[in-house]
């Protein structure tokens, strides 16, 4: 709503103009501002991917970040194809995104792989809507003011890691050439500079500032911040009336929300008066807090997916933490409540992990539905048909249109056939399979 407000006057200008701008698709969500979200699971034999990008509807933007992709997907796969390890290997995309003064979008892709070693990766894009050009380092910044930028890095860096910054490889990622500093995104109010792993430091490393920090460095003025506007409190979730002594199954959604099939799936739920659980990944959630509300509000439970959807054994301890209470959190501001439970990526857990969770229980499933795979609701709809019993947790995800519509078949099918739809929560607290 403010967005329409604050664009029309310039929108009018332009058309007077006759440049015209195509509209954005703008979001709440303060990591990813713009873009509509495009997710591609796949389970291979020998390794997972899970890749997430912005559709911009910038051409230029969208195939520069689409070649990239495919640069590091070739690769990957070229470099997997003798991978024979028990553990799976791993590819997998995610991105932030931001716009600045309604002129210049900017997305970071995160580019993590795991074959032998872990390995992260960072690449910036950065557009000018109004030159219809990607923007380069130069655009903004002349060889004076990166020497500039050059000096603060290297204090900035210096004051806090004093022992660190004692290498070659410091001096030499930090000496005021382009390529040193051309990851890089606009904020409203700042700029921020990306090193990635293997440059600085081991780790990858950020250096951000407020434009009017640079000394005119770039012509670019803060904006004000809009805030996250925190949701009111929820209230009045359903009463259910479950009968422990009748079959039950647990519908379980993954990967999701989608903007464009959960609704799909809620609507179908509400209509049979059925619950299910939703896994929802951190990333995804801040994107559609309307149909995180809906979900709590009509009685159905939301699960932790994970943050950016990462095989968790290959993670060290502290970032399998990272993953899981950056959700928790993400989902808590939003609902205000707690996940209670967990759903391992991939179902992919040791002790590590168990140890992570934190008394949260970890969730696999007992029926694979392979929406992901089959791609078609009928096939969905037979296979559950088919194979369902008592107590089953039933894996699908809020991905596909197939899914959304072999939800809605299921839902009264599974009703006729005499089984309550439950939530995990609710299937662990009544089914005489999980008492223990
Ligand atoms: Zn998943």
């Amino acid at each position: 709503m403010k967005l329409t407000r604050l664009v029309c006057p310039f929108l009018c200008l332009l058309l007077l103009s006759g440049c015209q701008r195509e509209s954005l698709t703008e979001n709440k969500d303060p990591k990813r501002e713009v873009g509509v979200t495009r997710q591609d699971l796949n389970y291979k034999g020998t390794y997972l991917e899970s890749i997430s990008y912005p559709d911009l509807d910038i051409k230029k933007m969208d195939d520069a970040i689409q070649k990239t992709i495919k640069k590091y997907h070739d690769k990957f796969v070229k470099d997997v194809r003798n991978y024979k390890e028990e553990r799976k290997a791993e590819f997998n995309i995610g991105y932030e995104s931001y716009l600045k003064s309604n002129r210049y979008v900017s997305v970071k892709l995160t580019i993590y792989q795991s074959i032998y070693q872990q390995n992260e990766y960072i690449e910036t894009f950065v557009y000018d809507r109004d030159k219809d050009s990607l923007v380069t380092l130069y655009d903004i910044f002349d060889e004076d003011k990166i020497t500039q930028l050059a000096d603060k890095v290297t204090s900035y860096f210096k004051e806090r890691f004093p022992d660190e910054c004692n290498t070659n490889r410091f001096r030499s990622f930090t000496s005021p050439v382009e390529e040193n500093y051309n990851r890089f995104v606009l904020k409203k109010d700042r700029i921020v500079f990306y090193f990635p792993q293997g440059t600085l430091f081991d780790e990858s490393a950020t250096y951000e500032s407020g434009y009017q920090d640079l000394e005119d460095a770039v012509s670019l003025e803060n904006e004000s911040v809009p805030t996250y506007v925190p949701y009111e409190d929820i209230l009045n979730e359903p009463v259910k009336n479950i009968d422990p002594k009748k079959p039950m199954v647990a519908l379980t959604f993954d990967d999701g929300p989608s903007k464009r099939y959960t609704a799909a799936i809620l609507d179908a739920l509400k209509e049979y008066n059925a619950s299910a659980t939703f896994f929802v990944l951190g990333s995804n959630a801040n994107n559609a807090p309307e149909l995180l509300q809906r979900m709590v509000l009509e009685g159905n439970e939301i699960g932790n997916h994970t943050f950016s959807h990462k095989q968790l054994t290959t993670l060290s301890k502290e970032n399998i933490e990272e993953e899981i209470v950056a959700t928790q959190e993400s989902i808590y501001d939003i609902t205000h409540k707690y996940p209670n439970v967990i759903r391992p990526p991939y179902g992919s857990k040791n002790d590590t992990v168990m140890e992570c969770a934190k008394g949260k229980k970890l969730v696999t499933w007992t029926l694979d539905t392979r929406d992901w795979h089959d791609r078609n609701a009928k096939v969905i709809v037979e296979r559950v048909l088919k194979e369902v019993k008592d107590g089953d947790i039933i894996l699908m995800h809020d991905l596909y249109a197939s899914t959304a519509q072999a939800a809605s078949i299921l839902i009264p099918k599974l009703q006729e056939e005499g089984y309550q739809l439950v939530t995990v929560s609710d299937l662990y607290t009544y089914h005489p399979k999980y008492q223990k």
